[in-house]
């Protein structure tokens, strides 16, 4: 085992796809200044997954979670961890830094992995190809079902079944197929106002 590989196992680094401080596009915080940290490595296998570069880990830079965290403070105190699966990797020694330093900790997940680390909002975005964890769905706080096609009204439904009865409920149409999909999630909200719609705003705003 190299240097690399045992700092990763331990969390005390991780492969970084990319950071950068934006505007939070969907869910509950929609709107919202945040700062992003995407960690490389995913293999669920979204057939429609727009950060397909996300997902072999190995091409992506191994940054000392020290690093990330002083620039990361530096622009916002609301984080989001998102991926790839950012489950995948020991995120306690980072998100204890990030508490450490008075921040609001986010995570997107699919729930194919446990929760580690100390994280404040746990938006669960579960995918067919490997169904979340229990207790993902047991402490999540937004349940974001991506609808590409319609039987993803079906697989909400599902979801909605197996999470906790606190979280928010999502319908957000997946971008490529975004024109035929809103209009059937208008109409399905306005049938079942549990749900609530989100948009990709951030790419309707055009920012990363
Ligand atoms: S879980 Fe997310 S990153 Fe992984 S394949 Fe699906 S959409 Fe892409």
């Amino acid at each position: 085992m190299t240097g690399n590989d045992i700092n990763l196992e331990m969390g005390l680094s991780l492969p970084i796809m990319e950071h950068f401080y934006t505007i939070q596009g969907e869910g509950r915080y929609t709107g919202t200044a945040a700062y992003f940290i995407r960690i490389g490595g995913c293999d669920v296998g979204c057939h429609w997954c727009d950060v397909k570069e996300s997902w072999n880990a190995n091409i992506h830079p191994i940054k000392k979670i020290d690093d990330i965290v002083k620039t990361a403070i530096s622009f916002s105190k609301t984080i989001v961890l998102t991926g790839g699966e950012p489950l995948m990797w020991n995120l306690v020694p980072l998100t204890q830094k990030l508490k450490e330093s008075g921040c609001n900790i986010h995570i997107e997940t699919s729930g194919a992995y446990s929760i580690n680390g100390q994280i404040d909002w746990i938006c669960l975005s579960p995918k067919k190809t490997s169904l979340p964890k229990e207790d993902v769905y047991a402490s999540a706080h937004e349940l974001k079902v991506i609808v590409y096609n319609q039987h993803d009204f079906k697989f909400a439904e599902e979801q909605a079944l197996k999470i906790n009865k606190n979280a928010l409920l999502y319908l957000q149409p997946e971008w490529s197929n975004r024109e035929k999909m809103t209009p059937k999630i208008i109409d399905y909200v306005m049938k079942n106002p549990q749900w609530h719609i989100s948009l990709q705003t951030h790419k309707y705003l055009n920012i990363p």
